[in-house]
């Protein structure tokens, strides 16, 4: 499953980076955009998930989130994400980029995460910017929109179509991407910019780039390995194969 490769390249690598997207959640139960469930009450996400819309209609916007807030709290992470965290313990430079909001690489125990795309948990006021949790946004029953202490609205800290991504969470994941020995994109249809440059960039820097998807991929004739299958089931399987290595080697 594995190419001789890619094995002595980790043995080697210092710095090693994960680029994760919709797929890894998957396994736990959380719908890629485009995989099927994707879809809520018959709308695409682009046409909930981008400013425009919120302002036209807050509440429908807010609906939406809350009910994949109520999804990601129920689920928990799968052996893909708990693989990814025994990944980040066997490297002294790791860390992953994630293109997911959901929260669930934290909750495995994950320590170094860029996140690209913001955290659904976590809501800022449209006027003063102002953070704040979940748990401080009372949702009235009635029609009450969740509001700032100023009198903005709130609204989800994510980044949605045609916004920019946070400037210095990118920097330092591109930063990541050219300093990487290995560098894996799991789990992302890599269409979505500027995430998806991350791999190409990475490679170009001189980076082992290895792709774990369900299926092939924009990247998949680019990168070094494509490796077809659940990251919940090869990520786990590629921990295994360098423990064991590694137990051998020290004999
Ligand atoms: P995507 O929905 O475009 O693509 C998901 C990819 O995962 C596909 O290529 C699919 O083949 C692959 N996949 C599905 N199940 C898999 C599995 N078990 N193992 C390995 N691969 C699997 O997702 P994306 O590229 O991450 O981009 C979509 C955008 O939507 C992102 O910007 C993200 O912010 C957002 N999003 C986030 C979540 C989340 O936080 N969990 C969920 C849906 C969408
Ligand atoms: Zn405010």
């Amino acid at each position: 499953m594995f190419s001789d490769e890619l094995i002595t390249r980790l043995k080697r690598a210092q710095t090693v980076v994960a680029l994760t997207g919709a797929g890894v959640s998957a396994e736990s139960g959380v719908p890629t955009f485009r995989g099927e469930n994707g879809l809520w009450k018959n709308f695409r996400p682009e046409e909930l998930a981008n400013f425009n819309a919120f302002i036209k209609n807050p509440k429908l916007v807010w609906e939406w989130y809350q009910w994949r807030k109520e999804l990601v709290n129920k689920v928990k992470p799968n052996p893909g994400h708990y693989a990814l965290v025994e990944l980040e313990a066997m490297f002294d430079d790791f860390c992953m980029i994630t293109q997911n909001v959901d929260d669930l690489h934290r909750k495995a125990g994950a320590k170094k995460i860029y996140e690209l795309h913001g955290n659904i948990m976590r809501n800022r006021c449209v006027d003063c910017n102002e953070y704040t949790n979940e748990d401080d946004v009372q949702f009235a029953e009635s029609d009450a929109l969740p509001r700032c202490h100023c009198g903005g609205l709130l609204r989800p800290d994510v980044v949605w179509f045609g916004e920019q991504l946070p400037q210095r969470t990118l920097m330092q994941a591109f930063d990541a991407a050219n300093r990487a020995e290995v560098f894996f994109s799991i789990g992302t249809s890599a269409v979505v910019q500027p995430a998806a440059s991350l791999p190409i960039e990475a490679r170009r820097a001189g980076a082992y780039v290895v792709e774990i998807n369900f299926e092939p991929t924009v990247i998949s004739h680019y990168v070094d390995e494509s490796i077809i299958g659940k990251s919940g089931e090869i990520l786990p399987k590629l921990v295994a194969r360098l423990r064991q290595d590694r137990s051998s080697s020290e004999e």
